[in-house]
């Protein structure tokens, strides 16, 4: 007790004073700085963590010594100063000091208007925060004069009295005890579970301390001109410069926020008085404080005022809260201006943020009806009619009509479909499900594994927990960035990819020392890669080019070829398609390189899963019902994702790679005449062993062979792995023998090391992350003590094998900064992810390496 009692208990804020945001929190620091800036703060003492620790355990403070800094008379604010602002902290306590004998000192001196307004304020705030009595009872409405009570004093008088029914003693009278129950009761609402929890969720550290900044108070509400306002330089949405915030004659603290109509603005303005106006001076002295303040505390501030009597005096200074957007233009802009340094412009920018930037975004502000909440799976907004099935959606885009793909899950033959829509929520799924993939790649908003809704696609009803439900052509909103479905159509706010979000990708990669590439599959995607400058494309899934419509019969012709060489008449009429989607990607990309993927997915995927779809095909075959039947039912698995699909179809049936490479070759050649030699980078999926892929090597330098000498072109190419095994990361060391480049396909990966289906892991992730069995999902951020291990593995015994070898990671992770920095220790060459992780992948290796 003695050792908290003795200490140097608090300490006053003065230019030299030994302040730390470390200690008394970022508060207490920026007051301190403001203090240097020579604005005019009210005498201000600051109390540290340790001291407000104390406290909140028991200790007294000595608060009588602290009302002695500020003499008997004066009234004094406590403020909460955590480390960082963002944590939040209790609410600020005013007027503490206001008693009967200040009260009737105050009536003599301002009027009892006044005087009753300044110790009702406080009786309310003392009776909710520090006696924590029934708000009802304190409420606002007493607080507003009316015509029966027009300078309060009934409603002082009914407080004071609620407020001794309630405690059994008469309002605290002594301003030490009141400062020492107001300091008591926000250490301890700190320290409680609730607070502690929602700022951890802001990402405070579990022992984050508080520190408290006990202050004069400046009266707003008194004689002559007197008020309070908020004022700051810049636009908080856009972060263009603009003077914006309220100011309210006679009141106090935030009080001009909080009542619009009242309020008067603060720049001249043809709507009604300003500020500017009534009180030239005061304001153009806080915009010379603005402006001080930006360049000094370097950064854009809000600027709490008061006025008393006219004069102008500074309470506080906070961070203007600020869209992605707007942090993106005010980092830059104070970098062009020389009040920082670039690196310090992209330091500030969260990556993720950015993708905020890239999407149309729900307003945060708007209200929201929801509907049903899953993972936010691909951000933005979007808004549209409810359709069930991929026909659906398609109709509805020739129809010039927004829609919304809403499924239990999407499967390849969904693709189109998901073209088609502006927005996708599935019922199952996780953050590598199809759905999530695909959405991700297209940059449409999505919601996967949205629990609790049903989705009856027959009957096309979208049935919630609640009873409620919604059918075909209904308007929902989805949040991709939340994870929330609303009904009806949402207030939006656009894209904002202006010049500052260039610039300062531009200077992120001065800094970057990884490169980062595109997952593009399409034209449309590969467009996106060059929009957002990815340095090539990182892994072209060629799957998703057979399920256009005139390649899917083909494609389902070929599966039903029964010899080799009806195999190839169906891929001969799929290779000059192939060629030319090759052709496309090559032109876009420019001579950037491309890494296409070998075709992937059991065969199934391409077949039709219904009756009604079977005996389509069985006509369009023209082949007996039950033959189609026998094969679909040949080709079905217990699990698919570990049968006959990638490399061990190059296997056991060569002539669809063969077909693939000849295509690749051939656009390369062509693309070649009309730009820069094209080199292709060829990758073969779900390797785990050697054997594998020398086998696919042969035929593939074969059919090279074949190309050159029928073109009479010489061209070169590179032959890589995909490592998706744990063997295949296990034996890498033979497999680079066969291989040019690794590229770690850790969405794979992270399904095999952990026996973890990614399409089902949607439904209890959240329940594992909940209990903490896994910190994160491992679909979502890579685990690098497991899944890690195998890529440190995989990559050391390649780089043993083959000095120089190209390493890469195209699982979802590369879009993932803490992925990021995995990679880059490890010494990879790049990571690739969706076009639209892009910025976000550059902005954050950028920040690995400052
Ligand atoms: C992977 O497995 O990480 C990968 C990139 O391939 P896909 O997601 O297509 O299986
Ligand atoms: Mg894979």
């Amino acid at each position: 007790m003695q050792k908290h009692t003795d200490i140097a208990t608090y300490t006053e804020i003065t230019p030299t004073a030994p302040i730390y945001v470390g200690q008394h929190g970022g508060r207490a620091k920026c007051l301190q700085r403001l203090v240097r800036l020579d604005m005019p703060v009210p005498r201000t003492i600051a109390l540290p963590f340790d001291k407000v620790q104390a406290i909140a355990a028991g200790y007294p403070p000595n608060t009588a010594a602290m009302i002695a800094e500020f003499g008997e008379d004066a009234l004094i604010s406590v403020r909460p100063s955590s480390e960082d602002p963002d944590w939040g902290g209790p609410r600020a306590i005013l007027n503490i000091g206001m008693n009967d004998a200040r009260h009737a000192a105050l009536c003599e001196t301002e009027g009892p208007a006044t005087a009753n307004a300044l110790y009702l304020r406080f009786i309310q705030a003392y009776a909710v925060h520090v006696a924590r009595l029934d708000p009802d009872m304190f409420d606002a409405p007493i607080l507003t004069p009316c015509a029966d009570d027009p300078d309060l004093s009934k409603a002082l008088a009914t407080a004071l009295r609620a407020y001794e029914d309630e405690t059994d003693e008469q309002f605290p009278q002594d301003p030490a005890r009141q400062l020492g129950e107001v300091l008591r009761s926000m250490a301890r609402a700190w320290a409680g579970t609730t607070a502690r929890l929602l700022r951890q969720a802001k990402g405070a550290p579990e022992d984050a301390g508080l520190g408290l900044v006990v202050q004069q108070m400046a009266m707003g509400i008194g004689s002559g001109e007197s008020g309070s306002g908020v004022i700051q330089f810049v636009n908080g949405t856009t972060g263009e410069p603009q003077i914006t915030g309220r100011y309210k004659s006679q009141s106090q603290g935030r009080d001009a926020l909080g009542a619009k109509s009242e309020a008067i603005f603060l720049n001249k303005d043809p709507r009604g008085t300003s500020l500017a106006e009534i009180l030239p001076e005061q304001f153009e002295a806080l915009v010379r404080f603005g402006k001080l303040g930006r360049e000094r505390l370097r950064d854009e501030m809000q600027i709490e005022f008061t006025i008393e009597n006219g004069e102008l005096v500074i309470l506080d200074a906070v961070r203007v809260s600020r869209t992605s957007a707007a942090a993106v233009a005010i980092a830059v802009s104070l970098a062009e201006d020389g009040i920082i340094s670039r690196e310090e412009a992209v330091l500030r920018i969260d990556p993720r943020a950015l993708t905020e930037m890239l999407h149309p975004q729900v307003d945060p502000e708007a209200e929201r009806d929801i509907i049903a909440s899953g993972i936010g799976a691909s951000p933005g907004g979007a808004t549209g009619k409810i359709v069930f099935s991929a026909t659906a959606a398609q109709a509805s885009l020739a129809q010039g009509d927004d829609c919304i793909l809403v499924r239990r899950e999407t499967a390849p033959e969904d693709i189109r479909g998901m073209h088609a829509s502006v927005a996708v929520m599935t019922e199952k799924g996780g953050m590598t499900s199809h759905a999530a993939v695909i959405a991700r790649g297209l940059g449409v908003p999505c919601i996967v594994g949205a629990h609790g809704i049903s989705i009856n696609h027959r009957d096309k009803i979208l049935k919630l927990p609640d009873g409620r439900f919604f059918t075909e052509g209904d308007i929902i909103t989805i949040d991709g960035t939340t994870g929330e479905a609303l009904a009806g159509a949402a207030k939006m706010l656009d894209a904002s990819l202006d010049g500052a979000f260039t610039t300062l990708l531009e200077w992120a990669d001065e800094f970057r020392d990884i490169g980062v590439r595109a997952n593009a599959d399409t034209p449309t995607d590969a467009l996106t890669a060059r929009r957002f400058e990815a340095q090539g494309i990182g892994l072209c899934r060629t799957e998703h080019m057979f399920f256009e419509d005139d390649r899917l019969t083909v494609m389902r012709e070929m599966i039903f070829a029964k010899q080799p060489e009806d195999r190839r008449a169906s891929l001969d009429q799929l290779l000059p398609m192939q060629r030319a989607d090759f052709i496309e990607l090559f032109k876009i990309m420019q001579g950037q390189p491309v890494c296409i993927r070998l075709f992937d997915p059991p065969l199934h995927e391409f077949l039709p899963s219904t009756r009604e779809g079977m005996r389509e095909l069985a006509e369009s075959l023209d082949l007996p019902l039950s033959d189609v039947t026998r094969r679909i039912a040949n080709l079905k698995e217990f699990n698919p994702m570990l049968g006959l699909r990638g490399v061990r179809l190059g296997i056991t049936l060569p002539e669809i790679y063969d077909m693939q490479a000849q295509a690749i070759f051939e656009a390369a050649v062509e693309a070649s005449k009309h730009g820069d030699p094209v080199v292709p980078e060829i990758m073969i999926p779900l390797v785990s062993a050697q054997r594998e892929a020398e086998l696919v090597k042969t035929r593939i330098d074969a059919v090279a062979s074949a190309v050159r000498f029928a073109t009479g072109v010489e061209f070169t190419f590179r032959l890589g792995v995909m490592v998706e095994t744990p063997r295949a990361a296990l034996r890498a060391g033979d497999i680079a023998q066969n291989a040019a480049f690794l590229s770690f396909g850790t969405n794979d990966l992270t399904q095999m090391t952990y026996g973890l289906s990614r399409d089902d892991a949607g439904r209890f992730m959240s329940d594992y992350v909940q209990q903490g069995v896994f910190s994160e999902d491992p679909f979502h951020v890579l685990d690098t003590d497991g899944v890690g291990e195998l890529l440190m593995i995989g990559a050391d015994r390649a780089r043993d094998a083959r000095e120089g070898i190209m390493l890469s990671l195209c699982g979802e992770h590369g879009g993932n900064p803490e992925s990021i920095s995995f990679c880059r220790k490890a010494g990879f060459d790049y990571v690739s992810c969706s076009p639209y992780r892009v910025p976000v992948a550059r902005l954050a290796s950028a920040q690995l390496a400052i």
